[in-house]
């Protein structure tokens, strides 16, 4: 894409970034420089130099609705005018509307705390889970299983039940109780075994990892509906069947973490209604502001609240304070954001466009070191190899080199993974779920373009 406006001071504002602002994943190579991001309208980003992209992840998967909604920044003027902030040790009504509406997309009954990341809510979540089985009488009951790959957050302990080692590595030790199995990745499963097969083994392993930790000790299995960002790990519809059906057996929380996959994410409201499941708590955060501003929420079935609410003694109540969580003017904007969904129809979209989407990557399959294209609404992977018949994973390298050939065609796509256990060679595709029927083509022919330049 071409430069056409300059922005004045670019240079030395990337000079000062340089000297006083510390990046996220930043690997501080000699030279390297951020981008400058000046402005967004749609599925398109602005840098310093006015050079555009197509932003096809959505920032950090999470502008849903696209960037330059007015009517998302009116909606927080409006109640930043009003009433800017009063924490939620009392009440303030665009909390409680937002409450309200979260069941009704929820398609169920939960009580709803706020915070302000992914991590947080799954914090809340942990907590909460662990109080709950207390308050119950299962007073043993504080480990949780999720899974390897998943990323659940940056903070102890959603890093503790994150599963992927680069992230955790010289940061330990981390919190007790996090216990991990592999995940259904279908495309790496023994030959000769059926998807389906295979998923139940997967599931059975959550079943196993119970029973050998000791069922009185385990309070809560913890999983995203669809790995994302540990490679797009779509599981077969059997696997969250079976799942639910263990934790229910063993008295185990399902808790759902909708941090990516929700609010049309993934083609439906919550990635779990493509499984027809009923978590017990769901943490949702990224796509309920569309990254506008931060809010993230820990939803809980409310007869497990109940317990909360009853209970007699001083300790019995939730003993969790966020200053920020459910700010006024975040919730007034989510809100909006949630209207936006609906009155322009962009869950059922995302359903529709984004088989579209998966369809024009299967055209890719036949390339070489396109090892697997997955995906389901607008959250895709395209798994690269250097040998399809071995499935050897592509070098970071050369993963590395095709998202900076699409950057300089002006497409931004994502990289996921695990480096340390050598599997960083998913290529991400999150557009916006209002994406252009044109963003969209654009997408699927520069990726294409800059596959067939690869040696
Ligand atoms: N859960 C999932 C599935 C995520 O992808 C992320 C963030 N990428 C988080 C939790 C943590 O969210 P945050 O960065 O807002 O703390």
């Amino acid at each position: 894409m071409g430069a056409d406006e300059r922005i004045p001071g670019a240079e030395e504002l990337l000079d000062k970034d340089g000297k006083y602002v510390w990046h996220n994943m930043m690997s501080y190579n000699a030279g390297s420089r951020p981008m400058l991001v000046t402005g967004g309208e749609g599925s398109w980003i602005v840098d310093g130099d006015g050079n555009k992209y197509l932003d096809a992840m959505s920032g950090l998967w999470c502008v849903n609705v696209g960037y330059g909604r007015k009517e998302l920044a009116d909606a927080a003027y409006g109640q930043l005018l009003k009433l800017a902030y009063y924490p939620l040790t009392q009440s303030h009504e665009p909390a409680i509307k937002l409450a309200e509406k979260l069941n009704e997309w929820l398609e169920g009954e939960y009580v709803v705390f706020f915070s302000n990341s992914g991590s947080e809510a799954n914090e809340a979540a942990f907590k909460i889970a662990r109080q709950y089985q207390q308050q119950i009488g299962r007073g043993s009951r504080y480990k949780f299983i999720s899974r390897y790959r998943a990323y659940h957050g940056n903070s102890m302990g959603a890093l503790s039940a994150t599963g992927q080692a680069q992230r955790k590595y010289r940061y330990e030790p981390l919190a007790a109780g996090f216990v991990h199995v592999a995940p259904p990745d279908s495309y790496r499963r023994p030959k000769g075994v059926s998807e389906e097969r295979f998923n139940l083994q997967c599931a059975q392993a959550i079943e196993d990892a119970i029973i050998w930790e000791g069922v009185e000790s385990v309070a809560g299995v913890i999983m995203e509906p669809t790995i994302t960002g540990g490679g797009v790990i779509v599981p077969h519809p059997v696997y969250m069947e079976r799942v639910q059906e263990i934790c229910r057996k063993h008295g185990v929380l399902l808790i759902i973490d909708e941090v990516i996959c929700g609010f049309g994410r993934s083609g439906r409201k919550f990635g779990h209604q493509n499984f027809g499941a009923k978590p017990d708590i769901v943490t949702m955060a990224k796509g309920l502001t569309s990254g506008y501003l931060p809010l993230s929420a820990t939803a809980v079935r409310r007869d497990i609240y109940e317990k909360f609410k009853d209970a007699e003694d001083d300790y019995a109540h939730f003993r969790h304070v966020n200053t920020f969580g459910g700010n006024p003017a975040a919730c007034a904007l989510a809100l909006r954001n949630l209207e936006i969904l609906e009155r322009e129809g962009l869950v059922a979209r995302a359903r529709v466009l984004g088989e579209r989407l998966l369809a024009g990557m299967e055209k890719l399959r036949d390339h070489p070191m396109v090892g697997d294209v997955r995906g389901f609404g607008f959250l895709l992977g395209v798994e690269l190899v250097t040998d399809r018949a071995t499935k050897a994973p592509a070098p970071v390298d050369a993963v590395k080199r095709i998202i900076s050939q699409c950057k300089a065609k002006g497409l931004i796509i994502g990289r996921n993974g695990d480096t340390v256990a050598g599997f960083n060679n998913v290529l991400t595709f999150s557009p916006p779920l209002s994406s252009t029927d044109e963003d969209l083509a654009f997408i699927l022919s520069t990726f294409s373009e800059v596959m067939a330049m690869q040696p």
